[in-house]
């Protein structure tokens, strides 16, 4: 189980990252979201979809 944060600013297609706590390319404090903990990146980014009402979300590459 990992801890799993959503970013807040949409990429050049309007899509938001999920990223894990252990991810490089996580964003600072201020610009992250907390989902929750969960076994894989694509739960994660599920919740995020559910619960922060985003239409495009995506798991950041090595957060799978
Ligand atoms: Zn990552």
């Amino acid at each position: 189980m990992k801890f799993y944060y959503s970013g807040k600013q949409p990429d050049a297609y309007g899509v938001i990252r999920v990223h894990a706590e252990t991810c490089k390319s996580l964003p600072d404090i201020l610009g992250r979201i907390y989902i929750g903990m969960f076994p894989n990146g694509n739960l994660a980014m599920e919740t995020a979809k559910n619960e922060l009402q985003l239409a495009k979300v995506k798991v950041c590459k090595c957060c799978t």
